[in-house]
Formats: structure tokens, sequence, C-alpha cells
């Protein structure tokens, strides 16, 4: 079976920005286009050859583990030239030292060619593809500068990944405009041959910068919430819908990040998803310029740790300041949560969508609080066979028979 990263579980995690913010798409949604605007003196961010080798030589000699897990991302990751993760490769054998390598690369799947895919299958990366769904979706806001949609150019890219078998998997983001059709939406990624699927939900609000970025930082107010954000009524029936679809006959044939994280926590096991672990701090972002930040949804002055060039990437992910980042997240919860009883397996969800209040008013309550209890709520009797199957060593996939017997 194809291995699940949980990059979150592992002890040290960065994962690196070659081009920058830097896209040939101007999705409307997109949280890091507007990155650029922090470095208006670099205005073609392009990770240097240098740089890649310290990243590289320091990323490999500071895993603790056999495996060493490396992520591409973007702006869009294949804005750099083949030769640029040729040269990843070279580097990566260089300093390997008899560790395992692995590679995932997550591209909104325009560009990809034959020799794209030729590549990436003979060197076992896994293609993560941004997609949002049957084409009415998709287009409504992952569009270009000029307006021009990319539906057409995604699915060109997906079926030359699936030409040449290259392992990959979708990523679809949940917006106000998609979350009401989640049985659509999934028989779209089925119809394609996704197996492996991620769907995350959009929440940002609106803050004017001086600099030109548009989208607040967790500790900013926010002047009011982006209008492409999912509420937290839509997100809470997606989930419930599209687990009652899968749930009935595809346990152990798609896989559904969200949910096989929430099963995860039922067991007490690390989720895949960051977003329902207890703690953050793990997943560090490195910029093209070496500047690394606490994590990819941070990339904020307030969360800048350091520059590769002046400090090694252990110092900067185990600083204390680092720590206190990922430690924040479960010492900053509010009672309400404290006091919850799916606490466990949401973990108050990720801090940069903390901006609600709880009933009794105390700031700090997931925006999306609404609709991960309703799932919890929804999934646990299921999750609740599931884990006892696992627990006595049996498939969680028994649980499709148990419907159907109404045993559940
Ligand atoms: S802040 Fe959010 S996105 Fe970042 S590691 Fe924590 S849960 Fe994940
Ligand atoms: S469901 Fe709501 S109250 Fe419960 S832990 Fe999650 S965010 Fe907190």
């Amino acid at each position: 079976m194809k291995p699940i990263f949980a990059p979150f579980a592992r002890p040290l995690y960065v994962m690196s920005k070659p081009i920058g913010s830097a896209c040939n798409l101007a999705c409307d949604y997109c949280y890091y286009l507007e990155k650029a605007n922090l470095y208006k003196q670099s205005p073609k961010q392009v990770m240097s050859d240098e740089l890649l080798e310290k990243f590289i030589s320091q990323y490999i000699g500071s895993q603790t583990m056999p495996e060493v897990l490396f992520t591409w991302h973007g702006g869009e990751t294949l804005m750099r030239p083949l030769s640029f993760y040729k040269k990843v490769v070279e580097l990566q054998k260089r300093y390997a030292g008899g560790r395992r390598i692995d590679n995932c690369i997550q591209t909104n799947g325009t560009l990809l060619t034959d020799e794209w895919c030729e590549f990436f299958r003979e060197n076992n990366w896994l293609v993560g593809v941004s997609i949002d769904g049957p084409q009415e979706f998709h287009d409504e806001y992952r569009r270009n500068r000029q307006g021009r949609p990319s539906f057409i150019k995604v699915m060109q890219g997906i079926n030359l990944l699936k030409k040449h078998d290259v392992e990959w998997n979708g990523m679809a983001v949940v917006n106000d405009y998609n979350a009401d059709y989640p049985v659509e939406f999934y028989q779209f990624f089925k119809e394609i041959g996704c197996r492996y699927i991620q769907f995350a939900p959009i929440v940002e609000r609106i803050f004017r910068h001086a600099d030109g970025r548009h989208l607040a930082t967790p500790l900013q107010p926010g002047d009011k919430l982006a209008d492409f954000s999912v509420t937290p009524e839509q997100w809470g029936n997606f989930l419930c819908t599209l687990f009652d679809e899968w749930i009935k006959e595809d346990v152990g044939t798609y896989f559904i990040q969200l949910f096989d994280s929430t099963l995860a926590n039922w067991v007490g096991e690390q989720p895949g998803v960051c977003s329902l672990a207890k703690t953050c701090g793990h997943a560090g972002v490195l910029e093209f310029n070496g500047d690394v930040y606490s994590c990819d949804h941070f990339v904020f002055p307030e969360f800048k740790l350091g520059n590769i060039h002046e400090k090694t990437l252990v110092e900067m992910m185990y600083s204390e300041r680092q720590q206190a980042f990922g430690q924040d997240k479960q010492q900053a919860l509010p009672k309400q949560c404290r006091e919850c009883e799916f606490l466990f397996a949401c973990n108050g969800e990720c801090p940069k969508n903390r901006f609600a209040v709880t009933k009794d008013g105390e700031p700090g309550l997931n925006y999306l609080c609404k609709g991960y209890h309703q799932f919890f709520a929804h999934v646990a009797p299921y999750m609740d066979f599931m884990k006892r199957e696992l627990l006595s060593g049996r498939p969680p996939a028994n649980v499709m028979q148990a419907i159907r017997e109404g045993k559940i």
C-alpha cells in the first residue's frame, strides 16, 4: 500500500518554497500569492543552488529518523525548471548518508508535461494536485491573472500523471461556492481515479496591511470574513454528507485525509493532518531566500524564526519561540474546548481559525467549531466501531458490512 505521509509526526519537518509565492495562476482565495509583498526587494523569488545545498544537507543531517521527507511547495513549484529538481535529487543522494529520501511536490497541475511526469515516476515523487472538483466549481476561483479558467489544463496534467503511472493525490479547497455539493464533489474525484483526497476548508479574514497584503494574521482582528470562506454550517454539512457517502462502500478504497485523521485520533494515534493534532510547531517553512517561518499558514513577519544563512534549522525549529508556538495550540484553548467531549478528536483545529468567541464570550474559539462538532457527533458511532475493529486486529472496513446489517 502507498505510504500515507504524516509529516507532523516527524520531529523536524520543513517544507520549502523554491519559487516563493510566484504562480502562473492567481486563484481568488490564495493565501500565499500576497507573500510577494514581504519580498519586494526580490522581484524574482528563486532559491539559489547554494541555498538549496545548504538546506538539503542541513535538513537531512538534522533528522532523527531513517526516512526523510522533503515537500516542495509554492507558489507554483513547476515554474522552476526540471533541472532544479534534478539537482535536488543529486544533492539528496550526495547527503543521504544511508537514509531513505521521499519527496512530495504540490502543484496546480497546469504545467505538467510528459517530461515532468517521467521524472516524477523515475524518482518516485508523490505529486499533490490542487483541484476543486468538477469544472464549474474549480473554475469559479482557480483562474489566472487574466481571469482565464484552469480546469482543462489541470485535467490534462492529471491525465499525464495517470499515463505515466505517477503517484498523485488530490487537494481540494472547500469554499463558499462548492461546499454545498459534497456528493457531486466526491463523485468527481472517484470518476477521475483519485483515491487519496484532501479536503481543506478555506477561512480568511480581510485586513489591509501597509505593504499591500490584504489577509489578516491570526493576531489581527480582521475587518471582515473574506467572501470565499466556508461557513461553519456549510463545513459541518459538507463533512457529514461526504462521510455518509464514503462509509457506505469506500472505506479502504478511497482515502479522505480528514476521515483517516479522525480515526487516528479516535484510537490515540498521531493524525496525518496537522489541524487535528494536539500541538503545532513540527512543520516549518523555508522561503526561497532562506527565511524560516513557524508554519505555512503563519508566514507573517511576526512568525519568522530566522534565516538559514544565520541560524541552523535545528536552532530555529527547536527554539523556545517555536516550542511556544507549538504548545500554544493546546494551552490557549478556551474553556469550551477544554470541556468539549470531542477535544480528543478536534484539538481546537488550526489556531489560524480561532477568532470566534465561545458561548460565554471567551475569545479564541475556532470559527469552524460548530461544523466540526456536528461532524464528530455524526461520525462517533462509526468511529467507535472502527476503533474496536482496529484494536481487535480486524480491518476497520468491516464497518460497511455492519451498516448493511443494521448494526450501527
Ligand atoms: S498553525 Fe494550523 S496549519 Fe500550522 S501547524 Fe498548526 S494546525 Fe497546522
Ligand atoms: S468541536 Fe469546537 S469546542 Fe470542541 S474542541 Fe473543536 S473547536 Fe473546541
